[in-house]
């Protein structure tokens, strides 16, 4: 292809061949047909949305927000999006017409695309806040819908002269899920997710000859950025699947060669007698990340398919931070080491002084992964950063004496009861130990007298716990004050789409537990 100055399109095809297969799109129903894309197809296909996007007036650094659920269009419409200058904004599918509109008049987008069957639903604000509406659905199901955007995208040209864009301009915002307050818009530059995502593909060795079995979601940092651009940088291909359910992933796993996942995709799928050593055998790499994989999750994996996950971490606003090694030790319960080029730091969260080597803290980040601050929140982005330009995760961890990053909560989960301080991951590692228990999650919630209680959430592994069991072999293994006051029993833990478990939900549910 041409030279590109658009810094993240024109690292991202810097190895693709366009001969080569990009994509799979293995059918939904029985009668679709399997669907293939070559880097060829890449390139026509994000031009024609990147023609389209500039002929509906898209003009540098505008916004193009997009709420459809996820298809290779979908990827393609966020390469077209980069291509023109835009800014791509993201939106959870699950999300309701009321949380969009915020969304879109937070983000002020030029453009709107959202599913075929709720154009009709967002005419009149399309109307009344001067963006362009137009609709998509996917073009292999005879039954939807191909939405606007697809039709008239047969008429565009399949050249485009990439709009030039430089490193620090932006490429995306991505709102954070905001469980707390309101959503806020990270902004990420081109090379905050260039820089990313070469760093990825060198330390997890990704090559052309990769096949990615893609089962996330692509609204979210993890499956657009980390998955997408990973593979799209080295060349290599995906299966990409609509969502994750163990039939398809089993079915996909023997033609890939390696796994990006959420660990509750792992636990899903060792519940499942179908993934065997066998089924992976020929797998080169399964990543976990977005929330914590239980240490039990990476000991039973290993058990049964003779493969260690490599755990990451990350975040939106950051890309990702720290990785466990390809080649040395990934340590069960640990996030591994700071990416190179990312400087990571624990620091006290009052004072922002760096803690004492292996005590636990605030984690803070500084390299070209972090995002450039809040969309239209300057207060806030401030408050984010120290004045050495480290920015506060708001995750509590510590380092061990081998450099091995633990997360222990976010400080939002941390609990004070009695004026001591309690790690919820400390007292629920202990929690998921106990007989019977298949995990746990730890709050805090108010009381009269301790400020807060410390409340031990149980989801029992088959049978009836016995929770004054529990209670009484607990008393032994941690000091008094972080023994849960109240030990309550659930079927499962509410968990967002990315598996992270959804504690203020909890804390709302036990909220009274202790009052008068
Ligand atoms: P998000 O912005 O939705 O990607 O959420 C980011 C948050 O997910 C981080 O701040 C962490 O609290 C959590 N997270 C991501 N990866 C991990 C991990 N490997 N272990 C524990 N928590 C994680």
């Amino acid at each position: 292809m041409g030279k590109s100055q658009n810094t993240l399109f024109a690292g991202l095809m810097a190895n693709a061949d366009t001969t080569t297969q990009f994509a799979t799109i293995p059918p939904v129903t029985v009668d679709e047909p399997t669907r293939y894309y070559s880097y060829g197809d890449v390139l026509d296909v994000s031009a024609r949305f990147a023609n389209q996007l500039v002929a509906l007036g898209v003009q540098p650094g505008d916004r193009v927000a997009v709420q459809v659920p996820k298809s290779i269009e979908a990827l393609m419409l966020y390469l077209g999006t980069v291509r023109a200058g835009g800014v791509f904004l993201p939106l959870n599918p699950a999300y309701t017409k009321a949380e969009i509109e915020y969304f879109l008049k937070d983000a002020t987008p030029k453009v709107f695309i959202c599913d075929s069957k709720d154009g009709d639903a967002y005419r009149d604000l399309a109307q009344s806040s001067g963006f362009a509406l137009e609709t998509m659905g996917v073009w292999e199901n005879p039954d939807k819908d191909a939405g606007s955007l697809l039709i008239s995208g047969l008429e565009a040209s399949t050249h485009f002269d990439d709009v030039a864009r430089a490193p620090d301009d932006l490429a995306a915002i991505l709102y954070t899920s905001g469980t707390t307050g309101r959503s806020k818009g990270a902004m990420l530059s081109h090379d905050n997710l260039l820089s990313n995502s070469q760093v990825l593909s060198d330390l997890w060795q990704f090559s052309a000859r990769d096949t990615l079995l893609h089962a996330l979601p692509i609204f979210h940092t993890h499956g657009l950025f980390v998955a997408t651009n990973v593979a799209l940088l080295s060349g290599a291909s995906i299966i990409l699947l609509p969502g994750f359910n163990n039939d398809a992933v089993i079915e996909h796993m023997p033609a890939s060669t390696c796994m990006m996942g959420v660990p509750t995709f792992y636990t899903r799928l060792l519940n499942d007698d179908r993934f065997t050593a066998e089924l992976t055998d020929h797998m080169r790499l399964f990543v976990s990340g977005s929330a914590p994989l239980l240490a039990e999750t990476h000991v039973e994996f290993e058990a049964r398919t003779g493969k260690r996950i490599l755990e990451r971490y990350g975040m939106t606003e950051t890309n990702m931070n720290t990785s466990n090694p390809y080649d040395g030790e990934r340590r069960a319960g640990t996030v591994g080491f700071p990416l190179p080029g990312t400087d990571l730091r624990v620091a006290d969260p009052d004072t922002g002084d760096t803690v004492a080597q292996g005590d636990i803290g605030v984690l803070e980040v500084k390299g070209p992964n972090v995002f450039s601050g809040y969309w239209q929140m300057p207060e806030k982005t401030k408050e984010e950063f120290r004045e050495d330009g480290f920015f506060i995760t708001g995750d509590l961890g510590r380092i061990d004496d081998d450099g091995y990053v633990h997360i222990v909560g976010r400080s939002k989960d941390l609990i004070i009861s009695g004026g001591f301080n309690i790690y919820p991951k400390e007292v629920e590692l202990l929690l998921d130990e106990q007989e019977g228990v298949l995990e746990s999650a730890v709050i805090g919630v108010p009381h009269p007298d301790f400020g807060e209680a410390v409340v031990g959430v149980l989801i029992p592994q088959s049978r009836k716990l016995n929770v004054d069991q529990i209670a009484a072999d607990i008393k032994e293994e941690i000091a008094r004050f972080k023994q849960p006051k109240s030990l309550q029993v659930l079927d499962e833990l509410p968990r967002n789409t990315m598996g992270k478990v959804q504690k203020n939900l909890l804390r709302d549910q036990f909220k009274d537990l202790f009052k008068g």
